[in-house]
This record gives C-alpha cells, sequence and structure tokens, in this order.
C-alpha cells in the first residue's frame, strides 16, 4: 500500500506555490524546486552576491513561499504552514527528489519543457514514488514517452484548480502505462487526504473542466457580439440567476486573466477540428486586448476597468470603456421570482424575449457538446457535472442543467432549430427515459447510456438529504431536526433560516440530549447547510428589546444558557460539526461539546460585539475554560494573560480564517479534529462519537473556575480606556467593552477566586440584558439585519 508522507513540487509559480501550501496545510513535508535564475537582481548585486551564492540559487521557490503569507484569498491555513516547505532548486538538490512518495511537477506549460523535468525526475526519485504533472491540457501520454517503465507505471495528470486551497476538483488522469492500483490510490488520497472531489477524466485536450468551460465561454463571446449585447448586460444574467458564482462570465474571465484563457483555447484549437475548431478560435478582439496587456485582473484592466469607485465595460466594438450595463427583461424578472435555480432555468430559456433567447443561444449548445463528448472525456455523465460544479463553481452540471430545463421539451425546440442530437441522448428518449437522473428512496442513480446506475460515492460521504428520505427523522421542528445516523449515534440538525438559533432548536437541543441519553451511544451537532450557524437569531431578541420585553429576553438567554450546559454535561458524548461560518451562537453551541471535529474552512468567531452585545449563551466562559484546560498540568501559567487573550478574541470580535487558526484562538483544543474534505465531516464526525463510546466516556464533573476578579478587571480594561482616550473607540464600545471584562474577571471578587459556572452565566446574562436594552446596542442590531454590516455608533 502506498503512502504519501513527504512530497516534492516542482515548479514554485502561481499553481506550485499553491499546491505546496495545501500539502502542507494538512500536514505533508514539501520541498519547492523551481530553476536556478540566470541573472542576478539589483539588490543581490548590492549585496555583492554572485550567482553561485546559495540565496540567489534558492531565491525562485524562495521568493514563492513568502508571497504566500499575503496571498489573496490564503492559501495557507496557519503561518505554521509554512515550516513544512523547503525551498530547494533543480541543481544543487536533486537528491531530495529521492525522498519524495509523490513528485508534482508544475512548471510552465511546455511540453518540451515537462519533458526535461521529467527525464530529470527519472534519474533521481526512488522506484515506486508517484509522479505527476498538473498540466492544464498537454497530453498526459506525450510527456513520459521515452521514460523508464517504473516512471511510467507511476505516472499520471493530477490537475488542480486555481487556487488550490478553495477549489474542490482534480481531476485525475491516467495514461495507458499507469497501474490501475495507482489511479485508485491517487482517487482515494485525494479525495480522503487531500480533502477533494476527484474526477477521474481522459488524456484529452484540456481534460473535461477546462475543455466544456472554455466552449460555454466561446460560446457566450460569439452569442454576445452576433446579438449585440454588452459584457455587463451578459455577466448580469450568467452569475447567480443561473447557478454560477457571482464574477459570472466576464468578471470571472478577468480573474483567471485573458492570456491563460487564450493559451487554453488556442490549445484545444489546435488539436480539435471541424466546427468545434471555429469555436474555439480566439476572437480578433480579444487577441488585441491580450496584445494591449489587458488581461484583466493581473494588469488591472481587461472586460472591466475600476477608475476610482466606478467599474467601467469594455465595448469589444470599439475596445473603449463604456458605463456598465445590466439587463433587465420580463423572463428576467418571472425567473428572479421563481424558487431554486432549476426553477429559474426552466423560465429563463422557455421566455419570449432578447434575454431568454440570448440564454437559450449559450446554455444548449453546452449541453450539446457535454453530451457529444461523453465516453471521449469522461466515462459518466457525473463525471462531466461533478468537474463543472466543483472546478467552475456552477450549481448543476451540463446534464442536470438539462434535466432541469426539461429534456424532451428542450430536444423538440434544439431539433426545430435544426440542431443534431447525440444519438445516445435520441435512444434514451426512445427507450423512454426522459431524465439523465433519478432519485428513488434517497438513492440517485444515473444514465449510464444504456440504463440507470447508482451514483458512486465515497463510503464516507453522508448526504444528509438523501439519508432523511431513506432514514426518516426521529423528531422535528421548524428550527432543527434529531435523526438516527446509524450505529448508535445520533444527528442534531439545524435548519432555520441561516441556521440561526432561536427557541425551536434550543428545544431540540434539549429533546435531544434526553433521546441521546436514553437511547443512543452520541450525538453530532452538524448539518449541510450553506454555513453552521451564523449565531442566534437577533431579529427576535430585537422585537423584544424593542417592545421592552426584558422578562421575555432574560428567558430566552437563560434557555440558551441551559441548552448550552445540557450539551456539556450530557451523559453520552457530543461531537460538533462546524464549517464554514461558525459565528456567535454557532461558536457557543461548538464550545461546549467533548470533541469538535471541524471542517478545514471553518471560520469560526465570538462576534457578538458587532451588534452591540456580548456572547449570551456561556461563550466567553467556555473560550476562557478551554484556554485553562490546554495548559498541561503542573505548567505554571499567569490567570491574567488567559483572561486578556480571551478578552482580546471577543472583544475585537475576532473570526479565524481556518480551523487551524480557529485552535490557535483556543476555540479549538490540540485534541480537536480537522477533516480536510468537508464532505467527509460527519461521517467523521461521527466516528469521533463512536470512538469515545468504545473508549468508555465518562461525562464531566462540574468544576470551579479561577478567575481574575476586580483586579484584574481594571487590567483587562486598559487597553481600551487607552483606545477611547485616543479616540478610536466610541462611547458605546468602551461600555461593551467593560460589561465584557466584568463577566470574563468574574465580577467583584478578589483575584483568584474560584467561582462556580452558574454565578458566571448570571453575569453573562445581566451583561447582555443590561446592552440589549439600551437604544444603541438596538441600533447596532437594526443595521445589521438591514444591511449585513456592522454600525459604528
Ligand atoms: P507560473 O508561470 O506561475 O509558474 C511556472 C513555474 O515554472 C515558474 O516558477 C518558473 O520559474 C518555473 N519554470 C520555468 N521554466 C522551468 C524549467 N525549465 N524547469 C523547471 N521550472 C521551470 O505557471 P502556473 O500558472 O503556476 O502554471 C503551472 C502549471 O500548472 C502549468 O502546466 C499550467 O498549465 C498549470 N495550471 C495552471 C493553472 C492556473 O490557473 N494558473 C490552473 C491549473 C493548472
Amino acid at each position: 500500500m502506498k503512502q504519501i508522507k513527504k512530497a516534492a513540487v516542482i515548479g514554485s509559480g502561481v499553481m506550485g506555490s499553491g499546491i505546496a501550501a495545501h500539502l502542507a496545510n494538512i500536514g505533508i513535508p514539501v520541498t519547492l524546486f523551481d530553476i536556478v535564475p540566470k541573472e542576478l537582481l539589483e539588490d543581490e548585486k548590492k549585496k555583492g552576491f554572485t550567482l553561485e551564492h546559495r540565496e540567489v540559487r534558492n531565491r525562485i521557490p524562495t521568493v514563492a513561499i513568502e508571497k504566500l503569507l499575503k496571498a489573496k484569498p490564503a492559501p495557507l491555513t496557519s503561518k505554521k504552514s509554512l515550516a513544512l516547505i523547503e525551498p530547494a532548486n533543480l541543481e544543487d538538490h536533486l537528491e531530495k527528489l529521492r525522498e519524495a512518495d509523490w513528485i508534482i511537477e508544475v512548471v510552465v506549460e511546455n511540453l518540451a519543457v515537462k519533458k526535461q523535468v521529467f527525464t530529470t525526475v527519472d534519474q533521481y526519485r526512488k522506484p515506486g514514488s508517484i509522479v505527476s504533472s498538473n498540466t492544464s491540457g498537454i497530453s498526459v501520454e506525450a510527456m513520459s514517452e521515452g521514460l523508464s517503465d517504473d516512471f511510467r507505471k507511476n505516472f499520471l495528470g493530477t490537475h488542480f484548480f486555481n487556487p488550490p486551497r478553495y477549489l474542490k476538483l482534480l481531476e485525475v488522469i491516467p495514461t495507458k502505462a499507469t497501474d490501475p492500483d495507482v489511479v485508485s490510490f491517487m482517487k482515494q488520497f485525494g479525495e480522503d487526504v487531500l480533502g477533494k472531489g476527484v474526477v477521474l477524466a481522459k488524456d484529452t485536450p484540456n481534460f473535461i473542466a477546462n475543455r466544456i468551460g472554455t466552449y460555454g465561454l466561446h460560446i457566450t463571446l460569439l452569442e454576445m457580439v452576433k446579438r449585440q449585447f454588452s459584457v455587463g448586460e451578459i455577466d448580469s444574467i450568467t452569475g447567480p440567476l443561473i447557478g454560477r458564482p457571482k464574477s459570472a462570465t466576464f468578471r470571472t474571465l478577468d480573474v483567471v486573466g485573458l492570456d491563460t484563457f487564450v493559451h487554453v483555447a488556442n490549445n484545444i484549437y489546435e488539436q480539435v477540428s471541424g466546427t468545434e475548431k471555429q469555436v474555439f478560435e480566439v476572437p480578433v478582439f480579444l487577441k488585441e486586448m491580450v496584445q494591449r496587456g489587458w488581461i484583466g485582473a493581473k494588469s488591472g484592466q481587461g472586460f472591466y476597468l475600476k477608475k476610482g469607485k466606478d467599474i467601467f465595460e469594455l465595448n469589444p466594438a470599439t475596445l473603449e470603456y463604456e458605463e456598465r450595463k445590466s439587463l433587465n427583461s420580463a423572463a428576467v424578472e418571472m425567473a428572479k421570482q421563481q424558487k431554486g435555480t432549476a426553477n429559474k432555468l426552466k423560465t429563463l430559456v422557455y421566455g419570449n424575449d432578447r434575454a431568454a433567447e440570448l440564454l437559450m443561444s449559450i446554455l444548449t449548445p453546452v449541453l450539446l457538446y457535454s453530451a457529444e463528448l461523453l465516453g471521449e472525456i469522461a466515462d459518466t455523465i457525473v463525471d462531466i457535472d461533478r468537474a463543472m460544479k466543483w472546478g467552475f463553481g456552477w450549481e448543476l452540471g451540463p446534464f442536470e442543467t438539462w434535466d432541469a430545463i426539461g429534456l424532451e421539451k428542450s430536444i423538440t425546440l434544439l431539433k426545430e432549430q435544426g440542431k443534431q442530437i447525440p444519438s445516445w441522448v435520441e435512444e434514451m428518449l426512445q427507450k423512454g427515459h426522459s431524465s439523465f437522473y433519478k432519485e428513488a428512496n434517497g438513492d440517485l442513480f444515473y444514465y449510464d447510456g444504456d440504463d440507470y446506475r447508482a451514483i458512486e460515492t465515497n463510503p464516507k460521504e453522508i448526504n444528509l438529504k438523501q439519508w432523511k428520505i431513506k432514514h426518516g427523522v426521529i423528531k422535528k421542528n421548524t428550527g432543527a431536526s434529531l435523526i438516527d445516523l446509524g450505529d448508535g449515534v445520533a444527528l442534531l440538525e439545524f435548519h432555520s433560516k441561516s441556521n440561526a438559533i432561536g427557541l425551536d432548536i434550543m428545544e431540540m437541543i434539549h429533546f435531544a440530549i434526553d433521546e441521546v441519553e436514553k437511547n443512543y451511544k452520541g450525538l453530532v451537532i452538524g448539518n449541510q447547510g450553506k454555513n453552521f450557524c451564523v449565531g442566534a437569531n437577533i431579529a427576535l431578541m430585537l422585537m423584544e428589546a424593542q417592545d421592552d420585553n426584558l422578562f421575555e429576553l432574560d428567558m430566552v438567554v437563560r434557555k440558551f444558557q441551559q441548552a448550552m450546559m445540557r450539551i456539556k454535561y450530557s451523559h453520552k458524548p457530543v461531537v460538533a460539526a462546524p464549517f464554514n461560518m461558525a459565528l456567535g451562537g454557532g461558536a457557543e453551541v461548538s464550545l461546549p461539546v467533548d470533541h469538535i471535529q471541524a471542517s478545514m474552512e471553518t471560520y469560526m468567531g465570538l462576534v457578538e460585539v458587532g451588534v452591540g452585545l456580548i456572547p449570551g449563551g456561556g461563550g466567553t466562559k467556555e473560550l476562557y475554560i478551554k484556554h485553562l484546560n490546554g495548559i498541561p498540568n503542573g505548567v505554571e501559567f499567569d490567570l491574567q494573560k488567559v483572561a486578556n487573550k480571551v478578552f482580546e478574541t471577543v472583544a475585537m470580535a475576532k473570526v479565524s480564517t481556518s480551523a487551524e487558526e480557529a485552535r490557535e484562538n483556543n476555540f479549538l483544543s490540540p485534541a480537536d479534529g480537522v477533516s480536510v474534505n468537508p464532505d467527509h465531516l460527519i461521517y467523521d464526525a461521527k466516528q469521533a462519537v463512536l470512538a469515545m463510546d468504545a473508549k468508555g466516556y465518562q461525562p464531566r464533573v462540574k468544576k470551579k473556575i479561577p478567575v481574575v476578579g476586580e483586579t484584574g478587571y481594571a487590567t483587562l480594561l486598559l487597553g481600551a480606556q487607552a483606545m477611547y482616550k485616543s479616540g478610536y473607540i466610541s462611547d458605546h464600545d468602551l461600555l461593551i467593552a467593560k460589561k465584557l471584562a466584568y463577566v470574563i474577571a468574574g465580577g467583584k471578587v478578589p483575584f483568584g477566586t474560584e467561582v462556580d459556572e452558574d454565578y458566571l452565566l448570571n453575569l453573562e446574562r445581566e451583561a447582555f440584558i443590561s446592552l440589549i436594552s439600551h437604544p444603541k446596542t438596538q441600533a447596532r442590531m437594526q443595521h445589521m439585519l438591514l444591511k449585513g454590516k456592522p454600525l459604528r455608533n
């Protein structure tokens, strides 16, 4: 069985450094190689260096590693990951290639250069190590021609998408010589360890996602010119409205870089023929834009140009920038009223106006093209759909889109327009099958060119929507459900709006703990919404506050605190599985559990200060306790420093930008787990429950907590008071800081007093109620609800 304990990445450019960062994020040490510079930089000359100086020879990968710290979006999940990346050059350190279990080539997109790199790799690699290329579209087979048998057996394409940390797709491209065991290893490694969505692609020009994606972009360019639409108009209807990213068509091109786009298009153009070739021909205006250096975000202008706050769009006919336009039409308006992308699409493509016709003309060619290429670029429609969703951020892949708009209706129309329908699609319809996908009892099936087959998924992927269809729920209310996850584990799923915590969720927490204590081994708190939980339901609380219903508010906060304490002192293990945003109440619900199993992409923070409040569900206390528990037994520590750190985290509403950073801020303990693959999160959390149960779970015992008291309170406030005096924070900010400091300090007690949790919860509740009664806090809450951003008052 292969294992990847150490990797080498050759090429430290945009993709190479990003891939190295991703490997380091998951704990795999990487040697990052690049070429030795041929010329000295000015400051190297000033330092008296020659081309033989070590720093100069390693300069390219060293600079690339330094850049990782500043790159946006951040390629690293923690600065600490940097320690796992070591720079090297392709002349002095080739011996290091022998240490690597996986060598990934990420050099310039040029066959000759890549072949030269692989010839060197073949000489230095250890037998059995995996070698792969990140090429966007060069033949993988051609790259390995003439190399040793062991090399070719272990060689394949691994095509990451930019940026590698964030984009889910990994295309794995075997050659005829690749050992099938290496292919299956890579698929599993890609999913389980790299956390990617792996799609097996055939060794054809530009593989799956770029082939179809680039085709779609070219069709859009052609139709835009033919039908006389503007760049802004196209973007206004080819984004979220049809389930595509906000950057739609032209913003995406600007971000990718028009030079890269032209490069990719030319690669396909050279390798295809007939009408397909015509589509991939780069339009004259685009060539001209590249010539002028208007290649998008990298150069500051492309299809868009930003001047101050204003954004202008390019008119491709005149190459002048004009005011940005957007498209509105009856069909667009009607589509906007529909729920869900499938219904929006259906409304749009069959509409009767210009916008509807445009969408029909840019969407359907991609559906036909995808169907034509089935078998040539991928074995299944599932692979094609997944590649487009995971690589291009489409909500629906081409075949799912086709199902959404209705196969029979669209084909009748396409035939009327004289379009050729791929024979396998016609046959499918003749057999009476009118959709590419089918669902039966929670299982999903796809049409494989002959009949329907079950969609293969990784056994670690639990899809809650399907699970519930299959297994039902134990109990459900408006905000949450309790589900039997099998093997004696239950799952508490939030499903309120934004998964905000209200009374319904609190009630379900009580019910879940009762039920689990009686009938289950343990509980997972998790869901598969957009975000884990964005906080408590502030709309509800604001309403009560504006009506001066302090008694009700006190009751709500009490219930919230009690629910969190039930989680903490449950007789059975509880695991939280946060992902994406876990803010305010979302963090509070995660803090008291026995084990957090967080997705690598978890943005956790106690952000209540942003709406003029402090955490009301025991979050501050739990963060403080988690910090204290993190200090090894017998080690002397400064209690004030612990209080200061918690104060700083909450007062500044710090939100971690990854699970690792959440650990650095003490939201996660060293023992808490991180799932790199978000699709495996519920499974991993379930395993954590089972592991605790197997070890013989002992419920927590209540302990007293040492606090910094009155003197510590004064110390906590020093910073805030200085900021207030220099005008950095407002009166109300200072008031909130005081309330928060009072809660963390444990009120007016001597330094080091040991208090119980209920005492701290009472302090917290009093502070919370006094703040929510304040008009300035209410104004902050209102502003957040209306505008979605904090108000400084
Ligand atoms: P890049 O230009 O940013 O980096 C290429 C690196 O290769 C540079 O660091 C350069 O110094 C190095 N290099 C140049 N000549 C070399 C040689 N003779 N030997 C060894 N190294 C050499 O390019 P990139 O965008 O990172 O692309 C790298 C590869 O990844 C290409 O094959 C590209 O098609 C592919 N790719 C790129 C993207 C993307 O969005 N940029 C996405 C997927 C795949």
